[in-house]
């Protein structure tokens, strides 16, 4: 009998898992589901995380030894960057087109937009940002009983627990040098970086730092070390074989604990969550399929004629799936790579460079995403974005993708910064906040795809894409293969 593809396994995971979600919520059981079965979701996406990290460091040092000469490295190195900056302006700018035509900010009715729009004036007086479209609510003696009443609410609304911490997070990131993203790349300690899971820079930095160095010491001394690299980084990929095994029963339980800690004991939460945020869900979704399933298609026409269309997706299937389920490309990185060696064709030497590197700082989904939120939050409260603040949007949502860490809701937190650059009021994340989880799984799959894409575009490149139909992509996780 045909074997079924993984993916398939996963998406039937998946599914069960929504359909037993909503069961156990509609049964009162949502706590036995968060108790006993979500668990499993967070083993799961524990053991990736743990091969993750290991992974990164020893496949770019495996990927820049390997490559040979720090010229073509440098080269590959620059053409990697600047074309993983093209794919996310492109993603911002598609974002940046669907939202201003669709308007879903504009879509919420009349009077809560004009008591948003006095809220944002509050605000924007208290932080003496002075407020240039010439509208001004706060002056007018018709709304000032509106105005103090909006002006306790807002107070409590900054109270709450969830959005401070985001907030502070992201102060953090704030009060620095323009330099400091820089000074951050560089670990003074190595083995704090590797125990942190957020500074996956400071790994890509050391990795390549040491695999260049390897290619300049004598052949007798670095071939030991990189035949120790290239053994561990077997042992890892065989890890991620192992666990992608049991990846249908994890997803399930993943899902499950989703799904049951957004309804509780009551399924019509989730629907009432997405209702009111339906526009702008709508948009972000929109725009987000666009990427996968219309523009990475397309690039890879124009720029690798060898995959095919159906072929991408057979190929990359796990990969995608996983993305969704975990909501980290962090954590789906191990099976990333494992598909687009095995199922793409791309040779290792590039996947292993190209694709950390693309996890870490390639975040089309997300920068599309914040994009559309920035946009959609000034939008519901009375504000036209200039272009000149469009353009302000295009280069933090840039930077913010690329300093997000590749972790379930990190896009959320560098909204934040975002919002700030356009003098918009960062305590806004906590409207689109109830629907951030579920369309973060969707923007991971973007972020994946993209990664993916952008790595065959460079083995095309280099030579190095070896592209043949595979015939069930669960082939590439057999134990035996
Ligand atoms: N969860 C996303 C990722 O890991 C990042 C984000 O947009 O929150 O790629």
């Amino acid at each position: 009998m045909k074997k079924l593809a993984l993916h398939w396994k996963i998406i039937i995971g998946m599914v069960l898992g929504i359909i037993w979600a909503l069961l156990s919520s509609s049964l009162g059981w949502s706590a036995f589901t968060i108790n006993w079965i979500d668990p499993f979701g967070t083993i799961f996406i524990n053991l990736l995380k743990l091969i993750a990290v290991p992974l990164v460091l020893f496949s770019i040092i495996s990927g820049v030894a390997n490559i040979g000469d720090p010229k073509s490295l440098g080269r590959m190195g620059g053409k990697t960057l600047l074309i993983y900056l093209t794919t996310t302006v492109l993603a911002i700018g598609l974002g940046l087109l669907l939202v201003n035509a669709v308007k879903p900010g504009k879509l919420i009715d009349e009077q809560s937009r004009i008591d948003n729009r006095i809220s944002y004036e509050i605000w924007a007086s208290e932080q003496g940002y002075e407020i240039k479209d010439g509208i001004n609510y706060l002056q007018d003696p018709a709304f000032f009983e509106r105005a103090q009443e909006i002006s306790e609410l807002t107070k409590s609304e900054l109270r709450d627990a969830s959005v401070s911490d985001k907030l502070e997070t992201a102060d953090k990131t704030k009060e620095t040098t323009p330099l400091q993203p820089l000074v951050d790349i560089v670990p003074d300690n190595f083995f704090y970086s590797l125990s942190n899971n957020g500074l996956m820079l400071q790994i890509i930095f050391f990795a390549i730092f040491f695999g260049v160095c390897l290619l300049f010491i004598p052949s007798d001394k670095s071939k030991p070390v990189l035949s120790f690299v290239d053994g561990t980084l077997e042992v890892f990929l065989k890890m991620v074989d192992l666990v992608m095994q049991a990846a249908p029963f994890f997803v399930f339980a993943l899902l499950a604990g989703v799904v049951s800690k957004m309804a509780g004991d009551d399924i019509g939460k989730v629907v009432e969550i997405f209702k009111g945020l339906s526009w702008y869900s709508l948009t972000v979704l929109g725009g987000l399929l666009l990427m996968i399933f219309v523009i990475y298609p397309l690039v890879l026409k124009l720029f690798v004629k060898q995959i095919p269309y159906k072929g991408f997706f057979k190929a990359m299937g796990p990969a995608q799936t996983l993305a969704f389920s975990t909501s980290s490309s962090a954590a789906t990185l191990p099976v990333t790579m494992e598909c687009v060696e095995n199922n793409l064709g791309v040779d290792k030497k590039i996947s292993s460079f190209v694709l950390p590197i693309g996890a870490t700082v390639n975040m089309d989904g997300t920068s599309l995403y914040q994009a559309i939120a920035v946009v959609f939050l000034a939008q519901m409260h009375m504000i036209d974005l200039t272009i000149g603040q469009q353009l302000i949007v295009v280069l933090t949502a840039t930077l913010a993708s690329i300093g997000s860490a590749a972790v379930p809701s990190a896009g959320l937190v560098m909204l934040i910064i975002v919002l700030d650059s356009v003098g918009l009021n960062p305590a806004w994340i906590a409207i689109i906040f109830p629907v951030d989880r579920i369309l973060d799984m969707f923007r991971t799959v973007v972020n994946v795809t993209g990664d993916a894409t952008v790595s065959s575009i460079i083995a095309d490149g280099e030579g190095m894409l070896n592209y043949q139909d595979v015939e069930s992509p669960s082939d590439t996780f057999d134990l035996d293969s």
